[in-house]
Order: C-alpha cells, then sequence, then structure tokens
C-alpha cells in the first residue's frame, strides 16, 4: 500500500472507530485541534501510564510534578521563548497560502539537490562498474554548478539568519525564483517573524491586564519548580522530575494529523546532574529512551538517531529519535543536554539563587540538565502506524474475507477483553455479565451482544482488543468459554476461573516495565 494511501487509512479508522475526531467537528473542525474519543482515551491514557510509571516507578530518584499551563510572563522571557521562538513567515498574495520561508528555501535546495542525484545516476547507468562517483561529482561541470548554486543558497540564507536580516530571506527567495507550489506564482509578501506562543490576557478587565502565554513546553514548569522539588523532596543531585501536560504552538504548517498540533500534549522529564557529567548521563538517557520504544516490540529498523548538526542556543548537544511515520522519518522525541542555561536565566530573572549544595564535594553549583521530550499525540500516531494492518483472510468468499487489526501492545490495548454471548438468549448473556462483572476490576472489559460472532470479532480486531471470550451452550454444562487471540486468531477452550489470570498475566503494563530492567 502506498504510504500516503496508508496514512489517509489511519486517519479515517481513527474517526470511524472512535480514537481521533477533529475538534468541534459538527462545525467542520479546527485547524490542527482533536479530540480524542472513547477508545482513543483509553489508548493515550495506556501510553501516559507506561511513560509515567518507566520515569517515577523504576526510578527511585526521579518524582512527578503537574504545574500550571499559565505562567508568570516573566518566565518565557527568562527562558528566550518571547524573543526567539518564532518562525521566518511569507505570504503568497495569490494564492493567500502562508509558508515559512526557512521550509522554502529548504525544500528549493532539496529540488537541486535531486537534479545531482539524477545526474549521478545517469552516469552510473552510463558507466557502470567503471563509475567513480566521488570523481564524478568533483569534475562533472552540470553538478558543480548545482553544488555551487546549493552553497550559496546555504551561505546566503545562514547570513541572512544570524543577522536577523528578514529582507535578505526574502531577496533569496526572488532570486532563487521560488514560486508559491499551489498558485506557481512569485508574488510574495515581506518575511516576518511570526512568535509561535499563543497569548491571553489575565485580569477582567482590559487595562491593566496582563498578558500571559499559553505554555509552549511543559518544562518550564519544571524548572521553576526545581528549587521547590528538591527542598521539599530532599532531593540529592542525580535527581529528575516528570511532567505530562499541555502545550500549545500556533504552528503555521499545520496540515499532518497528529503530528503538528496546535494544542498538544507532552511527556517531558528534566534530569539535574552535577556538571561535568552530563555527556554520561545523555548517553544513559538516550539508551533508557530508545529501550523505552523498542520494548513495544515494533520493527526497529523503524526507528532511528538523528543528530542535531545545529544546536539550539541553551543546549550542548542533542538528538532526535525518529520514527518512520507514513509520512516519512520523523522525529517523535527529543533528548536534549540543555547545560545550566534554564536555571541560570531563572536564577538572573527572579533574583532567587537555583543552586544545590553538593556534600560530598563540598560546594554549591547550578545543576546541568538531560532533558528527554516526547510528544504523546506523536506517540499515539507512531502506535497507530505500527499497528495497522490490513489482512486478507482468504478463507471466506464473504465479507468477513478480510480484516483490519490493530497490533498494539496488549498492555496499551483500550479495550483488553470483549465478552461476548454466542446468543442473545438461553441464559448467555447472563453468564456472560457475571463474568464481567468480576473481570471488571482487573482490566478494561467490553460486553457486546448484537450482530453476528464474526462481526463482533472484527469490530474487536479493529480497535486492538487482544482477547475476545464467547459463552455458549457448553459453558452452561461445563463452565467454560473460547478464548480468542487477536493476533493468531487461534481460539482456545478455557475454564471460566482461569481466565483472571491469564489474561491478566499478559494485558498487565508491568510486561512492558519489566522489560526496561533488563
Ligand atoms: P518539530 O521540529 O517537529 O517542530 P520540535 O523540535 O519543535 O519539533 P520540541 O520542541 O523538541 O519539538 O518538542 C518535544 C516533542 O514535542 C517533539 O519531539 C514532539 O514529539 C512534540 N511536539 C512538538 N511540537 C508538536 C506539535 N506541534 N504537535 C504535536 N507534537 C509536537
Amino acid at each position: 500500500m502506498a504510504k500516503e494511501d496508508r496514512f489517509k487509512k489511519i486517519i479515517a479508522h481513527c474517526k470511524e472507530y472512535g480514537f481521533v475526531f477533529p475538534s468541534s467537528d459538527i462545525y467542520d473542525g479546527l485547524g490542527a485541534v482533536y479530540d480524542y474519543g472513547q477508545n482513543g482515551v483509553e489508548l493515550k491514557n495506556n501510553i501516559k501510564e507506561y511513560w509515567w510509571k518507566s520515569m517515577v516507578l523504576l526510578h527511585e530518584n526521579i518524582v512527578g510534578l503537574d504545574s500550571a499551563i499559565f505562567m508568570h510572563p516573566t518566565v518565557w522571557k527568562a527562558s528566550g521563548h518571547v524573543d526567539a521562538f518564532s518562525d521566518p513567515l511569507i505570504d503568497n498574495k495569490d494564492s493567500k497560502k502562508r509558508y515559512r520561508a526557512d521550509v522554502l528555501i529548504e525544500e528549493h535546495r532539496e529540488k537541486i539537490l535531486g537534479k545531482i542525484n539524477k545526474e549521478v545516476a545517469k552516469a552510473a547507468k552510463r558507466f557502470g562498474d567503471d563509475f567513480n562517483k566521488a570523481e564524478f561529482v568533483s569534475t562533472n561541470g552540470r553538478v558543480l554548478k548545482y553544488q555551487g548554486q546549493i552553497d550559496e543558497i546555504t551561505r546566503r540564507f545562514v547570513e541572512a539568519l544570524e543577522n536577523g536580516d528578514l529582507e535578505a530571506v526574502r531577496q533569496l527567495i526572488v532570486d532563487e525564483k521560488i514560486a508559491c507550489p499551489v498558485s506557481g506564482s512569485r508574488n510574495w509578501t515581506e518575511v516576518r517573524q511570526f512568535n509561535l506562543m499563543f497569548d491571553t490576557k489575565l485580569g477582567s478587565v482590559a487595562e491593566g491586564a496582563h498578558t500571559i502565554y499559553l505554555r509552549p513546553e511543559t518544562a518550564q514548569g519544571i524548572f521553576v519548580n526545581y528549587l521547590n522539588v528538591q527542598k521539599t523532596g530532599r532531593m540529592k543531585i542525580p535527581f529528575g522530575i516528570a511532567q505530562i501536560g499541555k502545550a500549545f504552538r500556533n504552528e503555521i504548517v499545520a496540515r499532518q494529523f497528529l503530528f503538528r498540533m496546535r494544542e498538544f500534549e507532552q511527556m517531558e522529564m528534566q534530569f539535574f546532574v552535577r556538571p561535568g557529567e552530563d555527556a554520561k548521563w545523555f548517553d544513559y538517557w538516550k539508551k533508557m529512551r530508545i529501550n523505552w520504544h523498542n520494548a513495544l516490540g515494533f520493527n526497529q529498523d523503524d526507528y532511528r538517531f538523528h543528530e542535531h548538526e545545529k544546536l539550539a542556543h541553551y543546549a550542548n548537544a542533542a538528538v532526535d529519535i525518529e520514527y518512520n511515520f507514513p509520512i516519512g522519518f520523523k522525529e517523535v522525541e527529543g533528548i536534549h543536554s540543555r547545560t545550566d542555561f534554564d536555571l541560570k536565566k531563572h536564577q538572573e530573572f527572579s533574583g532567587k539563587k537555583l543552586q544545590f549544595f553538593d556534600n560530598e564535594m563540598n560546594e554549591s553549583y547550578t545543576p546541568y540538565v538531560i532533558e528527554t521530550s516526547i510528544g504523546l499525540d506523536r506517540t499515539f500516531l507512531l502506535l497507530l502506524s505500527a499497528a495497522y494492518c490490513e489482512e486478507d483472510l482468504g478463507n471466506d468468499k464473504g465479507k468477513n474475507d478480510k480484516r483490519i487489526v490493530l497490533r498494539i501492545p496488549a498492555p496499551l490495548a483500550p479495550v483488553k477483553l470483549a465478552i461476548l454471548p454466542l446468543l442473545k438468549k438461553d441464559g448467555l448473556p447472563e453468564i456472560a455479565k457475571e463474568i464481567m462483572s468480576e473481570l471488571r476490576f482487573e482490566f478494561n472489559c467490553q460486553y457486546e451482544e448484537k450482530d453476528t460472532i464474526g462481526r463482533r470479532y472484527r469490530r474487536q480486531d479493529a480497535i486492538g482488543t487482544p482477547y475476545c471470550i464467547t459463552i455458549d451452550h457448553q459453558t452452561r454444562e461445563d463452565n467454560t468459554v473460547t478464548l480468542r487471540h487477536r493476533d493468531t486468531m487461534e481460539q482456545e477452550r478455557i475454564s471460566i476461573d482461569k481466565l483472571k489470570t491469564i489474561i491478566s498475566e499478559k494485558v498487565n503494563i508491568s510486561n512492558l516495565l519489566k522489560k526496561l530492567t533488563q
């Protein structure tokens, strides 16, 4: 299946099966804002639980926090977000479409690179085994011309950004004859910096009201609580603070479903370490985080690390974990070594000392910070992308010879067990409800009695339910049910009193957590 089709199908599936709806759907939605439906919210909660427990339960020196979305406006001045959290924007006057100027230039460079690759491929075909690529690209006239063009664009672009010269960015777009992909015209407005933070007013009357921001990341809530947590929790370095919460960014190009949203959720952990030990802990967290992903059991080739070439102003090392989404390899998580930048800045702006007295070293210092920051919604999309399967069963000529199955790891599945009486009579629903009333305390169960058993199985496959049990006439005689496994579709006869143990063992989140400590 083409990747684009797959992406569209996943989006449609999310809506059809109660995972994700466009926000304000009856009013035709709101750009890049989404609501999670009855199954989506369960899956999301399970992802949160897996992350939270992997941090707070498995590390004695990591504690949690839930800080407010609204924060003192100076927080964002100190962190650099007021001045620097922005994208350069340009509009096409004919199509009225808005673009990120840096993305237009980046795509233009990619196009030229594509021409080089074409020349190389042509030559490789012509020369066969004798082809020497290094020699070809360093001598071929056409390739050298294209490469020169790319280098010149890069030079001008970097210079313009370093000087904050937006007119020079625009001139580059004009000189390179970059056209709007929609209208095809080169009728551009000037370039403006566009801050990604949403602002609002605090206070009941307009005058005297203060402009405050909806937080664009949860991390700052952790930094400003560093001292509160360290002191009240009597925490010793190294220690971490973990938080899950909403973040808001006024993204300009927001057309990729859950991948780029304006309101989203982050799971962030700031780990405070001794200066000089940051490199060691950066490596530690890089390993821990990829293990967390790998424990989900998906294809490991679909993950890769992407080292940042250009570091943010606060970082001395940064790596992204990228996943092979149907829209290509893209960032799902960032691991950043943030030095003492944030704590020092907050110290400077607040006038409060944000330090740690290290007994062993007998000195005070501002801790360094390693951050792990993962998008909850992007993880949700990752799970859907990895789990979505269309299977041709080929065993039935009728309607049910195909199935869509979500191979979500059992501990994260929205519903763990579907309880299905074969018929709506002969006392079978009563037995089913009795089973339900006992097992509902252990894990999420769903009772269903409508439609044929085949249809009910398909519906459960489509939401990723790992187990179904069917109650039939034999149940009345020997207290056994049919247990059906989602992935293999195998069925086995099981005694009712064994259900709790068998299923609990498989759907417990500790199955995933144990893999992290091996
Ligand atoms: P990108 O380069 O894709 O815009 P970023 O580098 O700005 O992402 P960070 O600031 O490092 O992202 O945020 C940490 C994590 O938060 C990201 O790895 C991602 O999973 C998530 N995230 C960031 N922006 C969004 C968004 N608009 N929608 C959904 N998730 C997001």
